[in-house]
């Protein structure tokens, strides 16, 4: 299996196991079986790391890099991350890109020792390989998002997807044509993706791709997780479907070494059922992340107030897979209405899930041996607030509302109401994060563990009675009873008072038994204190034992009722969604949409809601605008100068479609949304050199691929078509691409544009409309209205915003000059461009400034000559003037 990028981090070359230390052996070994991942090879309370490996992680975070022994001849480069911080480490490289493998000790020193002699070597094996797409732990995960690991097959022309969570649980598979691959991958956007070579992918994805030969995976995994029968699996997926499954669980088997974690029930991704759109109208629109990459400033960041990691993971996965079918749309829709209409109850709903854990993910690590108590306790405290919400919706009466849905999801079975009680009285109030370090089931729990318990605490009295004994029996005050961890319990007294208790040491007059001598103090121990010692540690084991009983005991139970904890979590993030959403549409005016199946489009006073969020940050109010599509006016094009806000209408008439169809209530006074399929947005330039395409070709790509899919049913939004190449070529294909949106898909559209030309091809296209956006000429400046109003715009005011961008005054001269007579040339019936340009005509010097009677008087005046009385009069000549 390799990584597409880094590297592998091969073996030193020409390196063989056998030329070294048994200790370097075993690593080589263990290294050879992973050559893509950075070995973390535990030795003491270390992971170290050898080789190249160390040189790759020693820069990657920044460790000082050091070298233990040699090989033939030349230093063996380490470096090392102590044992109980490692996951920071780990995450540190995993954000950088690599794979690493957790080869830990599988056996006690002991247990070696046993096996093969004093001089055996403790067994360690690879536990697990972490990668992007498998994480668990919440260190190195974002609450707020899903990391999906994905595997793409091809099978008989057929493209089988499989998405699985690992830390949620969450698994999804998919049937798509090879051209649609892309587009689901950005709308999904996994952290790794598992695909053979013959998968052609974009250097965004393949940057994140492990490529793995594809095997035909026999379906028996697949039945074996899900509890699927063979007809079962084969009537509810298709061939490609299960092969991506099969290659997923592969997958996620060799990274777990094994252990697969807790998986839902395969749920199939249809299309058809959601809104489709092309990876640059994804990018475009900016619902997840800007176009440069970052949360911040993208539409979920500004929608997500969801008070739990779960709701906004579900809020995404909503905004990502805007729905068709109406009947749930407006289920939604009614769920945040009656939310709104019971405000009160929303509030108290909001702050009681601000205490809701992670319930998904806690069972996630659970499920792979790697939970703790911490994690129990996550799942009682989840299931103890779904049933307060759930309680809290009965006593309001809200049983019969559209929250009924999100109601039942939060009821416990009795078996996991059982399980709750049980964790709640078994659980102690403060838990340590690893069940190995005890002490996390509560006292009065049970009756055996607290006997041990006592045992404990009593021979540490007795420890102390000891010592007051030897005190008395020696007479040495300083005498004191301490422990370590290499003598355990010793009693300890200075060098110089010593020679009193080694003479006979052991027998019964003298009890003492020396142990060590130190410069300044000289160590014993006794007979009593041996026996206590044995009991002390006797009880700790038992303790512990017990307490190891009762967390797999727990995490059996949890187990079991994987299912149901996950549809509780579920049904908990949808209250999270519903609650959040109402909350927003009340803090920010948003409306409820209605939405159909006719083919009505009509948004009155809307708004693009990150701008306006921006504008409101900076003091200054959105000017809402209409758009209504109508059957007569389906096709409207957008003319307007620079600045104006075409780009901003454009995509927020999109934004408020993707909302309302994604059940989400919208920035606009009303929305009449006839149901959309697809949603095609191609705003602004972009050009992708890496892959050899210009900006021309970049936006020839996209504008095929509308033409190409686009049905009745789609919105398409374009800014700018054409502009990419020669004012004619660009006009022409503008004015094609126009005729072929209006007369051949009869789509609802958008399509802005400063091809004023093209506002003539109205008298024969008679659904499409010319709007323009609102200016006012102001003694020579312009003031942008933003809103949007019938007609054609006269011009394009590109000079005056280049005079705000700041461009010097003799170039904009000259810009004005060429307009002029560019213009005077067309009117004349010129060809344009290429007729009487004044190229070797000599560009103005700065033009003088004007200046003001004012200015010639105030310079004219000599104050040192004037009496004050001609004073007086010129002021109020001055004045005259002014
Ligand atoms: P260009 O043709 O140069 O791309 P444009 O006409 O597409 O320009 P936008 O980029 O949409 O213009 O908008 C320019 C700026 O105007 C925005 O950044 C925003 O600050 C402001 N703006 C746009 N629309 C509105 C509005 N409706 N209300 C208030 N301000 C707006």
């Amino acid at each position: 299996m390799n990584k597409a990028s880094p590297s592998p981090n091969p073996l030193p070359k020409g390196e063989r196991v056998n030329s070294h230390t048994p200790m370097m052996a075993q690593y080589m070994a263990v290294k050879t079986a992973h050559p893509d991942c950075l070995l973390f090879y535990r030795m003491g309370d270390f992971y170290e790391m050898f080789f190249d490996d160390a040189v790759i992680a020693s820069k990657i975070l920044d460790l000082t890099l050091t070298k233990r022994g040699k090989t033939e001849g030349t230093d063996i480069p380490m470096c090392g991350v102590p044992f109980h911080a490692a996951e920071n480490y780990i995450a540190r490289l995993i954000r950088a890109g690599q794979r690493v493998a957790i080869c830990d000790q599988t056996e006690t020193p002991e247990e070696a020792k046993k096996r093969g002699g004093y001089k055996a070597l403790v067994t360690r094996e690879v536990t697990r390989v972490i990668t992007a797409g498998t994480l668990i732990e919440d260190n190195l995960l974002d609450a707020k998002t899903n990391n999906y690991l994905a595997a793409v097959v091809d099978m008989n022309g057929q493209t089988g997807l499989a998405f699985a969570d690992v830390s949620t649980g969450e698994f999804l598979v998919q049937t798509l044509p090879k051209s649609d691959i892309h587009s689901a991958l950005q709308r999904m956007n996994p952290s790794e993706i598992i695909c053979d070579e013959n998968i052609e992918l974009s250097d965004e994805l393949n940057s994140r791709t492990t490529r793995t030969p594809q095997k035909n995976q026999s379906s028996e995994k697949i039945q074996s997780v899900f509890g699927l029968t063979e007809d079962n699996l084969l009537k509810q997926f298709s061939r490609a479907e299960i092969g991506a499954a099969g290659t997923l669980l592969a997958y996620i088997d060799e990274t777990q070494k094994g252990q697969i974690p807790y998986l839902s029930a395969p749920k199939r991704i249809e299309s058809f059922q959601t809104v489709e759109f092309d990876p640059s109208t994804f990018k475009s629109l900016e619902l997840i992340k800007t176009q440069s990459g970052e949360r911040q400033g993208s539409l979920i960041d500004l929608l997500d107030t969801c008070q739990t990691g779960a709701g906004s993971r579900l809020l995404q996965s909503r905004l990502i897979s805007p729905l068709r079918d109406t009947t749930e749309i407006r289920h939604r829709h009614d769920e945040i209405e009656t939310l709104i209409a019971n405000f009160d109850v929303t509030k108290t709903i909001r702050a009681t899930l601000k205490l809701v854990p992670d319930m998904e993910r806690a069972l996630a690590r659970l499920s792979l041996n790697r939970g703790g108590p911490r994690d129990l306790a996550a799942l009682r405290d989840g299931l103890h607030y779904a049933e307060l919400i759930r309680a809290g919706l009965i006593e309001k009466g809200l049983m019969k509302t559209s929250l009924s849905t999100c109601a039942n999801a939060l009821h416990l079975t009795p078996a996991q109401s059982a399980f709750k009680d049980k964790l709640s009285s078994a659980l102690a109030e403060s838990l340590p994060l690893l069940a190995r370090d005890g002490g996390f089931i509560a006292t009065g729990f049970c009756p055996e563990l607290d006997k041990v318990r006592g045992l404990k605490s009593e021979t540490h009295r007795h420890i102390a009675s000891l010592q007051a004994t030897y005190t008395k029996m020696t007479g040495i005050d300083s005498l004191k009873i301490t422990h370590n961890n290499i003598l355990g319990f010793f009693i300890e007294v200075p060098a110089r008072r010593a020679d009193a208790l080694m003479v006979k040491s052991g027998d019964n007059d003298n009890p003492f038994i020396h142990r060590q001598t130190m410069s300044t103090a000289v160590r014993f121990t006794t007979p009593d204190l041996s026996n206590l010692e044995r009991d002390i540690a006797l009880s700790a084991d038992k303790a512990q034992a017990i307490e190891d009983n009762y967390f797999i005991q727990f995490r059996d139970n949890a187990l079991s009722l994987a299912d149901d904890i996950s549809r509780v979590a579920r049904g908990l993030a949808m209250v999270d969604v519903a609650t959040s959403m109402a909350t927003l549409a009340v803090d920010k005016t948003y409306t409820r949409p209605i939405v159909d199946d006719s083919t009505t489009f009509d948004i009155q006073g809307g708004r693009h809601p990150v701008v306006e969020q921006a504008l409101a940050k900076a003091h200054k109010s959105f000017s809402p605008n209409h758009c209504n599509l109508s059957d007569k006016e389906r096709l409207w094009l957008l003319t307007g100068p620079n600045m104006a806000g075409k780009s901003t209408f454009l995509r927020q008439n999109a934004l408020i479609t993707i909302m309302a169809q994604a059940g989400f209530y919208v920035p606009a006074t009303s929305a009449h949304i006839g149901i959309v399929d697809k949603v095609f947005s191609r705003v602004g330039a972009s050009d992708d050199l890496a892959r050899g395409h210009s900006t021309f070709m970049i936006e020839m790509v996209e504008t095929a691929a509308i033409l190409n899919t686009a049905t009745s049913k789609s919105l398409v939004i374009l800014d700018e078509i054409g502009r990419g190449t020669a004012t004619f070529d660009g006009l022409s294909i503008a004015w094609a691409v126009l005729e072929y949106l209006h007369n051949t898909i009869r789509c609802r559209g958008l399509f802005a544009t400063h091809y004023h030309e093209l506002t003539n091809l109205k008298s024969q296209m008679g659904s499409m409309a010319c709007y323009t956006m609102d200016v006012k000429d102001w003694k020579g400046d312009i003031i942008f209205l933003h809103t949007v109003k019938s007609g054609t715009a006269d011009k394009s005011y590109g000079i005056h915003v280049a005079k705000l961008a700041g461009i010097p005054n003799s170039v904009l001269a000259r810009a004005e000059q060429v307009l002029e007579l560019l213009e005077d040339n067309k009117q004349r019936g010129g060809a344009g461009a290429a007729v009487s340009l004044p190229l070797f005509s000599t560009p103005p010097s700065a033009p003088k400034p004007k200046t003001s009677p004012l200015q010639d008087k105030l310079r004219s005046i000599n104050p040192d000559s004037l009496t004050p009385r001609e004073a007086l009069d010129i002021l109020y000549e001055l004045k005259s003037l002014l």
